[in-house]
């Protein structure tokens, strides 16, 4: 960016921001200094070369504030990088700030935070999905070029969907989880928010690749996402899994999602019907897996080595209890709750190992899909954004949001969503598009034709 881009950007942030709430660490010092500092970087200067992306508030920034969005992590400022910064920073990209989020990334909407809610640039009545809100928030409302969110059900894909910009999860293994803050490890991976597909491709190629300081990440080389992005889909087979499109499923999506599928039809891609039979047992058996490793994961908060420790308590145990009490909300609460519940002796076998055995039967599912199929096209919500306020004092209902992007998580299949229309009260609609692991490029290629042959991301929300 030019110093005169630079300063464009800042005022945009300064005024913006307070209607969105979509950044909670912000400091245009840091901005302008970076922007100086890469003139002196050495090297080729890639597609990300002053760049501004906005991080979200799990991963770990040497010397910023990473808090989860939670009281509980409230004046903890990491000692290093994730491993996905390293590389931004090497690639010359501006770190923008840090990004609003449902504490530790339980939820759909980005009400469940300390620093209260993220608004929806279309419409500021409306939720911006989540947990990932802040950073999609943002990329729609251009305070950020490009985000980075994390996805364990569907925190990059549902907000970018409710936003109405790119969003993409990783197949399990594709992208480093270092430095990210862990809610459920089987599942978590970091991913790219976008306005185009190519941009995301862009960024994806930046952040994806082995990492020796994550043991789950994978050896498998990074494809040609950008270059996946300029192809046409002739012969492409498309997979239309029916259990996506049961009762519950909004008019206005269906219709739009419908339309999606007639247009790849008459670019020449092959339109195939399938079942997905054991689709309706993912929301039970991720809240079953999801909760069992956050109950886990959390365990360490316990105001010994970071974050909020109570002042008043009497014994270290009194310490644990009112140093937790005191720094969880009641979203992170009720998660450790149900997830320790699912682990304890005489419920485990009958909790947490059958939710793992179906979860299995769920990646047979996905696994026989792509026998026939090159990828599959589905809404990626069922709902558009729904009001602040709205769902809070129901979670199950809250949970049901997810119901159509958690599958991708527990098989670990990359799933990519991106804007295909508007209701006619202009609420943006997404389409989720998944594929084989390490499958990138199909879904970066039927984004990318898909993307030159509409127009929904030229529109932009008036704010
Ligand atoms: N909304 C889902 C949940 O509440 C998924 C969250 C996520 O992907 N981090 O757990």
């Amino acid at each position: 960016m030019s110093p005169l881009q630079v300063e464009a950007l800042i005022k945009r942030i300064e005024q913006l921001n307070p209607k969105l709430n979509a950044l909670i660490w912000f400091s245009a010092d840091s901005v302008r200094r970076q922007a100086k500092a890469i003139e002196q970087l050495s090297g080729a200067r890639g597609p990300l070369w002053g760049v501004p992306v906005l991080i979200k508030d799990n991963i770990c920034v040497n010397g910023v504030p990473a808090t989860c969005a939670s009281k509980i992590l409230k004046g903890f400022t990491p000692p290093y990088d994730a491993t996905v910064i390293t590389r931004l920073k090497q690639a010359g990209a501006i770190l923008v700030g840090m990004a609003n989020m449902d504490e530790f990334a339980f939820g759909s909407s980005c009400e469940h935070s300390c620093y209260g809610p993220t608004h929806n640039p279309w419409d500021l009545q409306r939720v911006p999905g989540g947990s990932s809100g802040g950073s999609a928030a943002a990329v729609a409302a251009g305070l950020s070029a490009l985000a980075l969110g994390s996805d364990t059900g569907g925190s990059i894909r549902q907000p970018a969907a409710f936003c109405g910009v790119v969003g993409l999860k990783p197949t399990y293994g594709r992208v480093s989880r270092y430095g990210l803050i862990a809610f459920a490890s089987s599942l978590d991976q970091i991913g790219p928010f976008a306005r185009t597909v190519s941009d995301a491709a862009a960024l994806l190629e930046t952040i994806a690749g082995f990492d020796p300081n994550d043991s789950t990440s994978a050896e498998v080389p990074v494809g040609a996402y950008r270059a996946a992005a300029a192809k046409e889909v002739k012969g492409l087979r498309i997979g239309i899994p029916k259990e996506y499109f049961a009762d519950g499923l909004d008019a206005e999506i269906k219709t739009a999602i419908d339309a999606a599928i007639a247009w790849y039809r008459s670019a020449g891609a092959s339109i195939h019907e399938l079942s997905m039979p054991n689709t309706e047992y993912a929301v039970p058996v991720y809240y079953i897996v999801a909760t069992a490793e956050a109950s886990s994961n959390l365990a360490r908060f316990d105001g010994v080595r970071f974050g909020h420790r109570a002042e008043d308590a009497g014994t270290v145990l009194d310490m644990f209890k009112k140093s937790r009490g005191e720094g969880f909300g009641s979203e992170a609460k009720r998660r450790i709750i149900l997830g320790t519940y699912v682990l304890s002796s005489g419920y485990y076998d009958a909790y947490y190992g059958n939710a793992l055995k179906v979860r299995t039967l769920i990646k047979n599912d996905f696994d026989k899909a792509f026998e026939q199929v090159d990828c599959l096209l589905t809404p990626t919500t069922p709902t558009a954004p729904f009001k602040i306020g709205e769902k809070t004092d129901d979670p199950l209902t809250m949970y049901l949001s997810d119901i159509m992007t958690i599958s991708a998580n527990l098989a670990g299949v990359p799933a990519l969503s991106m804007p295909c229309g508007f209701t006619k009260s202009g609420l943006p609609i997404g389409m989720q598009l998944m594929a084989r692991p390490f499958g990138e490029e199909t879904l970066f290629q039927a984004g990318g034709a898909y993307e030159r042959a509409h127009d929904w991301n030229k529109k932009e929300p008036a704010l």
